[in-house]
């Protein structure tokens, strides 16, 4: 293809292979299978060298080849990188011998991963000239689009369920984006944009341009390699909404190696979900090949869509790679934030508390033995689910500005402790 792509060759349909021009489309016209970006390997082999990216600034458009664009990024020039943090109490507490947080709540600008994909899809969105963005969200997804768009200077529409969170509803009217509330759940707001998408010519990130969006996802797979030296995790536990990231984790994986920028090595890639809204873990427990869909009930709503557009590839990642799914409830959802905030001094929103209470069972079970590494995806910030924790943290103790009081509370504590 003409160099003017940068290094993308086309768009090629997952189940057929046929090739399609790099515009805003999503799905194959033979057989509707998911288009996927297709890249000159041999081309980005001659450029993306380790020396090269670690010369590079320390965001996610370090790996640029890898990502698909053809020009210079011009939205969230700024995202990405965020720290692998070593997570040694955690280790302890979930009985493994190496683990990692890949912590993505302090992503930039919008403090979740959805700032990686929303930035490729609106700088690709630039180049092929589009003056309106649109989403269709499950919250953090609003929230990335509605901020990047406003520093892009891009009119912006994004579509939620009206069920959604408070943090996540003022997280995306601030940035001044035409919100529009949908009285139904996720899947429901799908459908209705894909509609819209047909019908107004704009750039809908998850939608007409969901092969670019998509790749955008791989970022975190990349940054976790670097960061450990060059090499992957024996396992990498990911929550699943679509299955999109899960199976992006893994490409990031596969393309590392085939560039022989990591040491080849087997990896296993985990998925996890709530109980609320378990299509696609059920479907891995049962050993199936396809889920059934099912009606969202969970606080953990970032996830919380019922017929994941990815969930039959997240499938194939997980067989493939030796992975297991798992799901937990939303006490257990609870149970898993406070644990990461009380060992490692993380506050993750409800998707993270199921990645981490996930990662509990598969290490309780042995299907991530004992004496492996592990990285756990924490992919939201938990002070835009504030709503999940309250009730559930502890109480404060109010007292008069007096230290006589304090010390006899203090005391009183002594006698009877406050239970935590
Ligand atoms: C969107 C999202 C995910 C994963 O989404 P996929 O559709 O599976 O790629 C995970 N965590 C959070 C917090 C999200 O907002
Ligand atoms: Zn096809």
């Amino acid at each position: 293809m003409d160099k003017h792509e940068g290094f993308m060759k086309a768009l090629k349909c997952r189940e057929c292979g046929r090739e399609y021009p790099l515009s805003a489309t999503h799905v194959c016209e033979f057989d509707f299978g998911p288009l996927e970006v297709a890249y000159d390997y041999d081309r980005i082999k001659q450029s993306l060298t380790r020396a090269a990216i670690e010369s590079r600034p320390r965001t996610m458009w370090r790996y640029r080849e890898l990502l698909p664009i053809a020009g210079e990024p011009t939205v969230g020039c700024q995202v990405g990188y965020t720290p692998l943090v070593k997570a040694d109490r955690l280790a302890k507490c979930l009985g493994i011998r190496e683990l990692w947080i890949k912590n993505d709540a302090v992503n930039y600008p919008t403090l979740s991963f959805k700032d990686r994909v929303v930035s490729v899809a609106l700088s690709r969105s630039q180049e092929l000239g589009f003056k309106t963005v649109a989403c269709a969200s499950t919250g953090n997804l609003a929230n990335s689009v509605a901020a990047n768009a406003a520093a892009a200077g891009l009119k912006s529409y994004v579509f939620i369920p009206s069920d959604l969170e408070l943090g996540k509803v003022v997280n995306s009217l601030v940035y001044g984006a035409n919100v529009i509330s949908i009285k139904g759940h996720y899947d429901e707001v799908n459908r209705l944009c894909a509609e819209i998408a047909g019908k107004f010519g704009w750039a809908f990130v998850n939608v007409n341009m969901r092969p670019y969006y998509a790749e955008g996802s791989k970022s975190m797979g990349f940054e976790i390699c670097e960061q450990l030296g060059w090499r992957t995790p024996q396992h990498t536990v990911v929550p699943m909404a679509s299955g999109s990231l899960l199976t992006k984790i893994h490409k990031s994986y596969q393309e590392f190696a085939k560039l022989g920028l990591i040491t080849d090595s087997a990896w296993h890639i985990h998925g996890a979900q709530a109980t609320g809204c378990n299509p696609i873990s059920s479907a891995e427990k049962a050993g199936m090949d396809f889920f059934k869909p099912v009606k969202p009930n969970t606080i953990a709503k970032s996830l919380a869509i019922g017929t994941p557009a990815d969930g039959f590839y997240a499938l194939k990642v997980m067989k493939e790679t030796g992975g297991h799914a798992d799901d937990v409830t939303d006490d257990e959802v609870r149970d898993g934030i406070r644990l990461l905030a009380e060992c490692e001094g993380i506050f993750a929103e409800t998707a993270g508390g199921v990645t981490v209470g996930v990662a509990k069972k598969l290490i309780a079970s042995g299907k991530i033995p004992a004496g492996d590494s592990a990285v756990l995806c924490i992919t939201g910030n938990g002070l835009k689910t504030l709503e999940a924790m309250v009730g559930h943290v502890g109480q404060t103790r109010e007292i008069r500005p007096s230290l006589r009081e304090f010390e006899s509370m203090l005391k009183d504590e002594e006698k009877a402790p406050v239970a935590a």
